[in-house]
């Protein structure tokens, strides 16, 4: 009993970290080979602890969204993992409508196969041709009301053409060539593209959701009476009510034909967009569906066939250390070079002394490594520790500027955050970073070269360069020099919220930024607040509060930031978030419009919009009057939403449109 206890409580924990913070502290194998002990547990003793993890179907609820209880409940599917179980599976299916067919006048079975995507499974409720509400999947019965963030989804329908109560299920997806660009142009990158999507759709700015650009994919409807009677005829369904549906699809009568799509998807899937981890298996006719019935946790007319995460074996070659930008000092694993899953591996995280003694690992030892949808693969353990292997020593000393290090919990840091070189490259990019600065040109490069050619020590040190400093620079011309120049310049002036970004103020990330700065208004009047008073923010606990009062209390940091001052960086004091209904949305204009260009620009610039000339994929929207050209075309091809004019008093008014 105590030892389910403990796994129960270990289970809850890392559910939580995986499923609410977006930000795992175990590998998937650990948190499966508890589960499985659990499981194992219950069975032998016929008990099962209240709480366990093991009768629910996802993850734990946050406090601040909504509940919002499904109308029907959404149920997870059994499981299959090789031929002979879904051999066993479809012979099943076929006994229980044999023995049906005593009493019901049913069709010839048949199943129908589509990919199983990996992404947080969204629940769609539409009443009157109207999306009234979207919810997590939850425990299955209850969820969590995120309508705000799925609308920033552009290709699910707010309106549609069929008016009748309904519930539509979908995968909500962030593509993995959006997931690339997101980590090639933010600071923490994110693990993978299900976290990614769940973190975004869990997220309460909706902002965040917006900049993630999620897709995602229907294929489940429930309601009464619904106009259409098997799974072909619910997929035409949804497509002609302009669904997003993704794009295969096939119906098979026997399992020979289905083993043979099995395969087919197992050989396409490392070649999509986006993640899937195997097919889901659904007989065709819904009534037949229906009378199967289910079982106490699964429906029995359907099933998951989950593909194995691929494993291969490899050599760990070396261990690097790396110091970011708060000083934490991070190994990486390097490795023989390995194809896994179609991509050559040479790289792994570990994420710290603690991990790799966990696992076990030595320099010259055989490796397990699994790359399970994840961005950077894992190594689970070693498989043999051969004779040649050299033991991995912990780090005492930083590996760039040879401090001591301090051990924080299981992390080490280097507290040298004055003269040590990675921790100041890091925190420059930071500083100049899209969400902070914004200072174009500014690269991880361009830092490293300012601090070996300039011995630019201080972010600050940034606005006394001139022109003719940046064109000494190796490799710097004319153009760039200027270019690089202007950018500094120009981000003086950054609004308030950017510029607490910048500072890199523990714990305060661009959500807490925008809530001190929506607050305090001016950098002197947050600077002045007590951390009593700054715990009143919604969301701002005593934690962080003791860290910006720590922070702005430096000495050292209160000499940067006067010498900031001086040097004529004077952040904009926040304005209402209500003066600037459009913050964030790009917005292209084109055809000839009734209101002056010019002056409608202006207009839409000053409620936080930005106006941009030509249509690309990071166009919210696009605004199209009489005559439009090829930006409309351009929209239509992208599938980036165009407006009529007549909309424009609308989106005046403060209404986002998307
Ligand atoms: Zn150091």
């Amino acid at each position: 009993m105590d030892e389910m206890q403990a796994l129960i409580d270990k289970i809850q924990t890392w559910n939580r970290e995986y499923y609410t913070l977006d930000n795992p502290s175990v590998t998937d194998a650990e948190y499966d080979a508890a589960y499985d002990r659990l499981r194992k547990l219950e069975e032998e003793t016929g008990t099962v602890l209240p709480g366990s993890p093991t009768g629910q179907v996802g993850g734990e609820l946050l406090d601040h969204f909504e509940r919002h209880t499904h109308v029907f409940p959404l149920f997870s599917l059994d499981k299959r993992q090789n031929k002979e179980g879904l051999q066993a599976w479809v012979e099943r299916a076929e006994r229980v409508v044999d023995g049906l067919r005593e009493t019901e006048t049913l069709p010839p079975l048949a199943f129908t196969t589509e990919y199983k995507f990996d992404g947080l499974t969204i629940n769609l409720t539409y009443d009157n041709g109207e999306l009234i509400q979207a919810a997590t999947r939850g425990t299955g019965t209850v969820g969590e009301a995120i309508l705000p963030q799925v609308r920033t989804i552009l290709s699910i329908p707010k309106r549609i053409a069929y008016t009748g109560f309904m519930e539509v299920q979908a995968e909500a997806l962030m593509k993995l060539s959006t997931l690339a660009h997101y980590n090639a142009t933010h600071d923490e990158p994110l693990k993978n593209a299900r976290n990614a999507a769940a973190g975004a759709l869990r997220n309460l700015d909706t902002r965040i959701t917006r900049a993630r650009r999620l897709i995602a994919y229907c294929y489940a409807v429930q309601g009464e009476d619904l106009p259409f009677s098997s799974q072909t005829e619910l997929f035409a369904f949804l497509e002609s009510n302009g669904f997003p549906v993704f794009p295969y699809r096939k119906r098979v009568t026997d399992f020979s034909s289905l083993w043979e799509e099995i395969e087919k998807i197992r050989a396409a899937r490392n070649t999509l967009d986006i993640l899937t981890d195997g097919v889901v298996i659904k007989v065709d006719d819904l009534q037949t569906r229906e009378h199967m019935g289910h079982t106490d946790k699964f429906p029995r007319g359907a099933v998951a066939y989950k593909f194995e995460a691929e494993i291969v074996e490899t050599e760990l070659e070396d261990v690097i250390w790396s110091v970011g930008r708060t000083g934490k000092v991070t190994p990486t694993a390097v490795l023989s070079p390995v194809d896994i899953g179609g991509v050559t591996v040479q790289r792994a995280t570990l994420n710290n002394y603690e991990d790799i003694e966990r696992k076990g690992l030595a320099l010259g030892a055989t490796v397990h490594l699994r790359r399970s949808n994840d961005v950077i693969p894992e190594i689970l353990g070693t498989v043999e520790d051969g004779a040649n292997t050299r033991p991995i020593e912990k780090l005492t000393h930083c590996p760039s500027c040879h401090s001591e290090l301090v051990q924080d919990g299981v992390h080490q840091f280097c507290l040298n955050s004055l003269s040590c070189e990675p921790q100041l490259v890091a925190r420059m990019t930071h500083f100049a970073s899209k969400s902070a600065m914004d200072v174009a040109g500014l690269s991880e490069k361009t830092a490293a070269l300012l601090l070996k050619e300039k011995d630019l020590h201080d972010v600050a040190d940034l606005y006394t360069l001139h022109t003719e400093d940046l064109l000494a620079l190796s490799g710097f011309k004319e153009k760039k020099a200027k270019n690089l120049f202007d950018a500094i310049q120009a981000s003086k002036g950054r609004p308030l919220s950017q510029f607490l970004v910048a500072l890199g103020i523990p714990g305060v990330g661009v959500r807490t930024a925008r809530d001190l700065a929506a607050h305090y208004h001016t950098l002197d009047a947050l600077k002045d607040a007590g951390e009593e008073a700054l715990t009143e923010i919604p969301d701002i606990g005593t934690i962080t509060a003791k860290e910006i009062r720590t922070f702005f209390t430096d000495e050292q940091i209160a000499e940067s930031l006067q010498k900031l001052e001086a040097l004529g960086v004077v952040p904009k004091a926040q304005e209402e978030a209500a003066d600037r209904p459009l913050e964030g949305l790009t917005i292209v204009l084109t055809g000839s419009l009734q209101m002056k260009r010019r002056e409608l620009e202006e207009a839409l610039v000053k409620r936080g919009a930005s106006v941009t000339g030509s249509v690309s994929k990071n166009t919210d929207f696009v605004i199209a009057g009489e005559n439009a050209g090829s930006k409309l075309t351009r929209a239509q091809e992208l599938g980036i939403p165009v407006f009529h004019e007549e909309k424009v008093p609308a989106l005046l008014a403060g209404e986002r449109l998307v």
